[in-house]
């Protein structure tokens, strides 16, 4: 029997003077150590489970739930996770719908385009809102009918202010300072021919892809600027334009771009040969499409 009691001690023993103090006493001090600081919680569930998991099972799923709850808890970032599969499939679903929608417009942003419409001499009247359907509208269109004091819109043209006021501005400060410089001897600029302002569309006409931006009131198409000459400068391609009217037509189109956030000119593609294309889409980051 003395034996049998020593025998353990004599091992540890051994243990301790082979060098291995700590792997010795740890198992000894662990029990007393986490029990005191830590109010013994922490360290009855690890005695606990090894003694009372068998005897009362009632503990058991006491504390695994507790133990797994507090598992997850950090994770708990992650619950929607097992929520996901049930929330997020019914929010992508209507994602396209807003699409097809029509902006409402921003009452103060609104009334600032108005009153810097107005200050810059524009003629517009403003219009009950348009639905046309399939994502077709403005909220609040106006009909522009001059420009600028002076320069006619013609035919008057339906769209958002902002797209008006942008059009006004880039004819005040690209426009009429060019025609100024290349185009004098025709006289003040007294038209600007619109191709197509609001309509209920699809890019480039096509029958299916992207709406157009003339269909939401943010785009217009400039075919031509007449002047009081009553000449008229065509858009059309001009990159080998050697004659002042290239320049003139190059300078506004690369102008149109500090004003519109897209400029599709004859050199973009087919569809755009006798015009210029110019839309107010807002795109992330600021990103401008000129080509
Ligand atoms: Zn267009």
């Amino acid at each position: 029997m003395p034996l049998r009691f020593l025998s353990p001690f004599l091992f540890i023993l051994l243990l301790a003077s082979a060098g291995l103090p700590e792997n010795a006493p740890v198992p000894q001090e662990k029990p007393p150590a986490t029990e005191t600081e830590q109010g013994g919680k922490v360290a009855t569930p690890q005695e606990k489970p090894d003694v009372k998991s068998e005897a009362t099972p009632e503990v058991k799923p006491e504390k695994k739930p507790q133990a797994k709850n507090d598992e997850k808890a950090p994770a708990g970032e992650e619950i929607p996770a097992d929520i996901k599969p049930e929330t997020v499939q019914p929010q992508m679903k209507p994602a396209p719908e807003p699409v097809l929608t029509i902006k409402p417009e921003d009452e103060k942003e609104y009334a600032t385009c108005l009153a810097d419409l107005k200050a810059i001499g524009a003629v517009f009247k403003e219009e009950p809102r348009i639905d046309d359907g399939k994502g077709c509208g403005i909220d609040k269109p106006l009909t522009l009918s001059t420009v600028l004091p002076g320069i006619t819109l013609k035919p008057e043209g339906k769209m958002r202010c902002e797209t008006a006021l942008e059009l006004a501005r880039w004819t005040k400060e690209a426009v009429l300072p060019a025609a100024k410089v290349a185009l004098e001897s025709e006289g003040e600029l007294t038209t600007i021919n619109q191709a197509s302002s609001y309509i209920c569309r699809l890019r480039n006409n096509a029958k299916t892809g992207k709406i157009s931006e003339h269909a939401r009131g943010n785009a217009i198409d400039i075919a031509s600027f007449t002047f009081k000459n009553g000449k008229s400068i065509e858009i059309q391609p001009r990159d080998e334009d050697s004659t002042l009217a290239g320049a003139f037509q190059r300078a506004v189109t690369a102008t149109g771009c500090l004003y519109f956030e897209t400029v599709l000119d004859p050199g973009s593609d087919e569809a755009h040969e006798n015009h210029l294309h110019f839309d107010v889409i807002e795109r992330k980051g600021g990103y401008r499409y000129c080509r």
